[in-house]
């Protein structure tokens, strides 16, 4: 914006300017003459195309015999006139440049209806741009409604369940952890051949060729972890329970969960995993790493499938966390009444839990071969909890947390524990603050420099899949079809 110049949206200006003038009877020419520009000034003037100095302003309005206020009015005059702009508007966006389709000058010759029409068609594809890359808020009140509904059925899917341990009869599954040979025939069942390929595209975690029968997987990161079953299990849950693409972020995130499940269900199915832990239950002990040993899968995989079966089989309510060394959340999980920090909105993803809790202790333990418990006295009651840490692909830690209510822990190895602590989280007196001599001390006496955080400001490129980028997979494909 020049200095000095008022500030008004260039386009609504320049839209009363021509709706004045014309319906005064004055041409373009006329009224520059009044105002002591040239026609071509005044016409980008009215075109939105330049915002006029202060000075232009009030000779405008003194012009066409309005005060220089009502010039500057954001309501467009007149309904064609918003329809213009909204046109204008549209077409000028990044969105519309990538269609790469001529823009149409919104004329006096254009009719009222074509206008109409193209500014509808404008909006709805805006619409559905902004529902396929969702914008972050969108994505987190998604995530929260998705965990509301899992709540209300404590975690668990039977259908899912059913599902799981019927595709395993199938391919012949006995005891014992589902083996890379039991995957790949559950794959064949389906008319699916499982490669492991070293150029899977960039925005994708699998690719299914629907034409060939073909799942393309990444080779193996880790050698006997769990990983590449899972992820073709996802690919191929993704089939069996006939997802389409998804229309909007919760859609995405309902198939995302979905598939998770199935795999789970396939690495754990309910019924060996029903037997150990009732038989644990029964002897008073519990454990995730028991449960994690079992079945040959990660602590989390494990501590989450707790989730699908303890409050629905074992009458256990429990809450499930994931934790950054910084504290923040990136999974949680209850049933239980733990009262999970959240936003406004109610998005638990990115919060702080409280320094006293298992999640975070944890992280000051030397041993970390065994599970850290502890009992946490919180203002929704006592909970034990037990907590474990583990590193990610990049190296940073990060703690999977399991607890119950107090009355729960009695049927958990660990209950014995002596370590206590108290927390009145989310007071901000309990942890967020600083000591009182701390903050004397280095208040105004400091400059931190934030991380930024690239996820939490990106968005979703935008595909026929949210997330995906087509040109890298269809050249993908190709580039193995032949
Ligand atoms: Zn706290």
């Amino acid at each position: 914006m020049t200095p000095g110049a008022p500030s008004a949206d260039p386009l609504t200006l320049g839209r009363r300017v021509r709706h004045l003038r014309t319906q005064r009877g004055l041409t373009l020419d006329q009224l520059a003459a009044d105002t002591g520009v040239s026609a071509s000034q005044l016409s980008l003037v009215e075109n939105g195309h330049r915002e006029p100095r202060l000075g232009l302003l009030s000779a405008l309005a003194q012009a066409l015999g309005v005060p220089t206020a009502s010039l500057l009015d954001p309501e467009p005059p007149t309904r064609r006139a918003a329809l213009e702009i909204a046109l204008e508007r549209a077409q000028g966006s990044p969105a519309y440049a990538r269609l790469g389709l001529p823009a149409v000058r919104p004329s006096r010759t254009l009719p009222t209806e074509a206008l109409e029409a193209l500014v509808g068609l404008h909006g709805e594809l805006r619409r559905r741009d902004e529902a396929a890359s969702a914008t972050p808020e969108e994505a987190r009140r998604a995530n929260t409604e998705l965990r509301r509904t899992m709540r209300a059925v404590h975690n668990h899917l039977p259908e899912l369940e059913e599902l799981a341990e019927q595709q395993l009869r199938a391919a012949g599954h006995g005891a014992g952890p589902l083996t890379h040979r039991t995957v790949a025939r559950m794959a064949a069942e389906l008319g699916l051949t499982i490669l492991y390929v070293d150029d899977l595209p960039h925005s994708t975690r699998t690719v299914t060729d629907l034409e060939n029968g073909r799942i393309y997987l990444p080779p193996a990161s880790t050698p006997g972890g769990h990983g590449l079953r899972s992820l073709a299990l996802q690919a191929m849950a993704h089939q069996l329970l006939k997802h389409s693409a998804p229309v909007d972020y919760a859609d995405f995130l309902r198939q995302r969960m979905e598939i998770n499940y199935y795999a789970a269900a396939c690495l754990v199915p309910r019924t060996p995993a029903l037997e150990l832990l009732r038989a644990a239950k029964a002897a008073k002990d519990l454990a995730v790493e028991d449960f994690r040993d079992a079945f040959g899968i990660t602590h989390e995989t494990a501590a989450w499938r707790l989730t699908n079966l303890a409050t629905r089989d074992l009458d256990i309510p429990l809450h499930f966390l994931r934790v950054t060394e910084d504290g923040a959340l990136t999974k949680g999980y209850e049933d239980d009444g733990v009262g999970l920090p959240a936003d406004a909105a109610g998005a638990v993803e990115g919060q702080h839990v409280c320094r006293r809790w298992a999640a975070r202790a944890v992280f000051a333990q030397r041993d970390r071969t065994t599970e850290f418990h502890q009992y946490t006295d919180t203002p929704g009651g006592t909970f034990w909890c037990s907590a474990q840490t583990g590193r990610n692909a990049s190296g940073s830690r990060f703690s999977i947390t399991v607890g119950v209510p107090y009355v729960h822990a009695k049927w958990f190895r660990g209950r014995d524990t002596a370590v206590r602590a108290r927390s009145t989280c989310p007071d901000d007196g309990c942890c967020k603050r600083p000591p009182g001599e701390l903050a004397d001390r280095w208040a105004g006496r400091s400059w931190p420099s934030a991380t930024m955080h690239a996820h939490v400001l990106a968005p979703l490129p935008t595909g026929s899949f949210p997330g995906v980028d087509d040109a890298e997979v269809y050249a993908f494909l190709e580039r193995h079809a032949r």
